[in-house]
């Protein structure tokens, strides 16, 4: 037997924390480098608005890399940690550049308060802040989409393209109000060319992902082997590589799927794998029909041509020789845990395994006579359907404290390895309760299936 701890490759990806302390450093280099090459301090509160705004500007600028797909980037961060990153910081940054002008104000506001909207106006109004102006308007206005973007009018794709476009023309923008307009470029026009730099790394990441990746799938196709009902509300899937290239992935990972026939069309979409790296050169994907994108999957015929781009993501195994081993699967989350479970099941794994999947109803149910199956296949494996609605041998509910507390046991809480995937709902209160009951937070992994 092969224990699963000596043969899974370890992750590149850093933890949440460390990467966080990256982030920090990143943004707050600029200022640093300023104040090393004497930029003049006047007093705490000048400084502090500098600061923010210098960090500001680097953060947005970071904002294209976190993103992005570069690949030595991706490896370190994680592609589902940095968007998540991507989409908590981008409030926050905007939140500082709609600040921006007022903070800079606001002593006069204090010193002379019957001045204070005829400041905002100059401020507002003058010729040389017109593109901060305009960068600040702009971002407002993409933020705002983007925090509402599944209420809009608009495909996602035209969402996707409107966001990366229009924060390109805010980077320029932005840059362009810094070097002309930021005290510390008056004096150092390295700090100006420091900009430069940064804004067109920015836009580089943006073409890496819209130009060189297009381009790298083109090279790589797949094409449709099978398409086959999962379930009531699911589609399973089958691709397999058109040709002799190498593709590796850890069994959890994800891949952006592209069916136009286009290497070059920038509709695509994440979808988790839930085979093995065995099953290659074939690749399985359960869909959930949930839009028209997903539901049009279903349609697709065998031997059409697919890129996909990937692999990413760290919802993989990566478990302490010890440790035993828990899967939470919520709907359509059984696809990556389905391909955790069979890497677990094909490598022999002899340690205690469990799974506990939650779906709405019983014809909902991927996968039931495989599951079915592994009990009797792995060494001790076990595993809990929870059914919203009525179904034969199944737990009635959701998968919430109750049913946790009753199938986790005292040495499961302390020790075991923890993954959960689903819906962000389920998945934020699966991992709540798990946390709640006394699970260490480093033993939980999980995956949102969504950005
Ligand atoms: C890392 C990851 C792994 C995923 N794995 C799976 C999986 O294994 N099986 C599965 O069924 N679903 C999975 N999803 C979700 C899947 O990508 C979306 O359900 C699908 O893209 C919806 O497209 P639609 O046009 O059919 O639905 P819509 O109704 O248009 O969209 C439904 C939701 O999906 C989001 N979405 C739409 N298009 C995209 C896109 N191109 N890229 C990213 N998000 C989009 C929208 O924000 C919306 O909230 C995963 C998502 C992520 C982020």
């Amino acid at each position: 037997m092969t224990d699963i701890s000596n043969t899974t490759p370890r992750s590149g990806a850093v933890t949440l924390p460390r990467l966080l302390v990256w982030l920090a450093a990143l943004v707050l280099l600029p200022y640093g480098l300023a104040l090393s090459q004497g930029l003049e301090i006047r007093n705490v509160y000048t400084e502090l608005v500098t600061a923010l705004s210098v960090a500001g500007l680097a953060a947005m600028l970071l904002q294209f890399v976190l993103a992005g797909r570069i690949g030595w980037f991706v490896r370190r961060a994680g592609l589902d940690q940095s968007m998540l990153l991507h989409r908590k910081a981008g409030q926050w940054i905007a939140a500082l550049f709609v600040l921006h002008p007022f903070l800079i104000v606001l002593p006069r506001f204090i010193v002379a308060p019957q001045l204070a909207a005829s400041d905002i106006w100059l401020t507002f109004t003058a010729p040389e802040t017109a593109t901060g102006v305009y960068a600040m308007a702009l971002m407002a206005v993409l933020v705002l989409t983007s925090v509402f973007k599944d209420r809009l009018p608009m495909s996602y794709e035209a969402w996707r393209l409107s966001h990366g476009v229009g924060f390109a023309v805010v980077a320029v923008l932005a840059t362009l109000h810094a070097i002309t307009n930021g005290r510390h470029g008056v004096y150092n026009h390295w700090f100006d060319a420091m900009w430069i730099a940064l804004c067109a790394a920015a836009v580089a990441s943006l073409l890496d992902t819209y130009l060189w990746h297009p381009y790298r799938r083109a090279r790589r196709p797949f094409r449709v082997a099978a398409v086959e009902r999962a379930s009531a509300r699911d589609t399973l899937l089958t691709i397999e590589k058109d040709g002799d290239f190498p593709f590796d992935f850890r069994a959890g990972q994800f891949a952006w799927i592209n069916t136009s026939g286009h290497a070059g069309n920038l509709t695509e979409h994440p979808f988790s794998i839930a085979s093995t790296p065995r099953d290659l050169p074939r690749l399985s994907f359960v869909v959930r029909n949930l839009g028209d994108y997903t539901s049009d999957l279903a349609g697709l015929a065998p031997g059409q041509r697919v890129y996909l781009d990937g692999p990413f993501g760290d919802f993989t195994l990566e478990i302490a020789a010890s440790q035993d081993i828990v899967l939470i699967a919520g709907g359509v989350g059984i696809g990556p845990i389905l391909g955790l479970l069979r890497a677990l099941r094909d490598q022999g794994c002899t340690r205690r395994v469990r799974l506990i999947y939650g779906s709405r109803n019983p014809e909902d149910v991927v996968a039931r006579d495989e599951i079915a199956a592994a009990e009797a296949q792995m060494a001790d494996f076990k595993a809990t359907l929870v059914l919203e609605n009525a179904g034969d041998g199944a737990e009635r509910g959701l998968i919430d404290r109750m049913v946790l507390s009753r199938k986790l046991d005292a040495d499961q809480i302390a020790k075991a390895a923890f993954y959960v995937c689903g819906p962000p709902q389920m998945t934020r209160l699966v991992v709540r309760t798990l946390k709640s009951l006394g699970v260490p937070r480093r033993h939980i992994r999980f995956e949102q299936l969504a950005f």
